[in-house]
């Protein structure tokens, strides 16, 4: 029975070829055959070259080159496209996911569970603010999207068929973590503790994590825009007290000429036309959801015996 390791490389550097080796021995269980998918994600260093020499040698071994840095998400996207395996084990190239747990994963899958998910035992972060941030992010995911998903990490193991169920989402944009999440397939949980990176700083920028983040709530949860509307109905309420307070004014004579009507427009066509936005912003988030075409409900998985 094949297992595919799927490990999604940008920039590794030349220590990648000593990496995916170290993965491949840890890897190691009796009786199942292991590949390894290493996804180059556009890597503008010495990864690529690393990784063919290692192809040549080790038949276990295989590339597959992205024409440009896309992302991490791709690049774990196009490893589950082109897995051969009959379970995909998902890891880091740095080795902050211990492939010593792998055959843990492997003997909980042939034992029956789906999914197998390496849920980090403490944050390792290199800073508090980096703490702090991911710390804040899982917190409004799980208001959000009602899903809670802290400590998880994309090391995981996947049944075949939750691969195909995955893949057979149809969104573009995708977060690994809070997609599998949120099919409800249930698994197993091991935990692991996240080495320090070795030897260097992790792949994503500031900037880019925070996008990462904005995009995986927003791509769970229409509540932002509902927001508005709610903002909308206070602003609106609150401008007919406040139009009431200056007619009143303006009958017992304390109002200065033409400050009534300039107050009233004012506070009632801002509230109506965030309310409008609100409005439009509710069916915004319907076309949103439908877009995304994501399947009604998924039945549960029967149970699978394994030789
Ligand atoms: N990675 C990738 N594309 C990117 C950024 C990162 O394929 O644009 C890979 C990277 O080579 C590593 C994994 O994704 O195998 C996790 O990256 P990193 O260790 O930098 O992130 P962190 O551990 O900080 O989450
Ligand atoms: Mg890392």
């Amino acid at each position: 029975m094949l297992i595919s390791l799927v490990v999604p490389v940008y920039n590794e550097g030349p220590r990648i070829a000593r990496h995916l080796q170290s993965i491949l021995t840890a890897a190691h269980t009796e009786d199942c055959e292991l590949e390894l998918l290493a996804v180059d994600d556009g890597s503008n260093d010495e990864s690529a070259s690393e990784i063919q020499r290692l192809v040549e040698v080790d038949g276990r071994v295989r590339l597959l080159s992205l024409t440009r840095n896309f992302g991490k998400e791709a690049a774990i996207y196009a490893g589950l496209e082109h897995a051969r395996g009959e379970a995909v084990v998902v890891l880091d190239a740095d080795l902050q996911h211990p492939p010593a747990l792998i055959p843990e994963m492997i003997r909980a899958w042939r034992a029956g569970e789906h999914i197998v998910e390496a849920v980090k035992r403490e944050r390792n972060d290199p800073s508090r603010l980096d703490s702090l941030f991911a710390r804040a992010f899982y917190s409004l995911y799980r208001r959000m999207s009602g899903f809670d998903i802290a400590g998880h990490s994309d090391f995981k193991l996947l049944d075949r068929q939750v691969v195909d169920i995955y893949l057979q989402l149809p969104e573009r944009y995708r977060f690994f973590r809070g997609l599998v999440n949120w099919t409800g397939i249930s698994g197993r949980v091991l935990h692991f503790d996240v080495e320090p990176r070795p030897g260097s700083r992790s792949r994503w920028s500031k900037l880019g994590l925070m996008r990462y983040a904005v995009n995986n709530v927003t791509a769970f949860s229409t509540i932002p825009l509902a927001v508005v509307a709610w903002l909308g109905c206070l602003t609106l309420a609150f401008g007919v007290v406040v139009a009431l307070i200056t007619v009143l004014q303006k009958l017992t004579g304390q109002a200065q000429a033409g400050f009534t009507t300039v107050n009233i427009l004012l506070i009632l066509l801002g509230g109506s036309i965030m309310t409008s936005l609100g409005i439009m912003g509710h069916y915004i988030g319907k076309i949103y959801v439908e877009i995304k075409s994501r399947p009604v409900y998924i039945v549960k998985l029967t149970d699978r015996k394994r030789p």
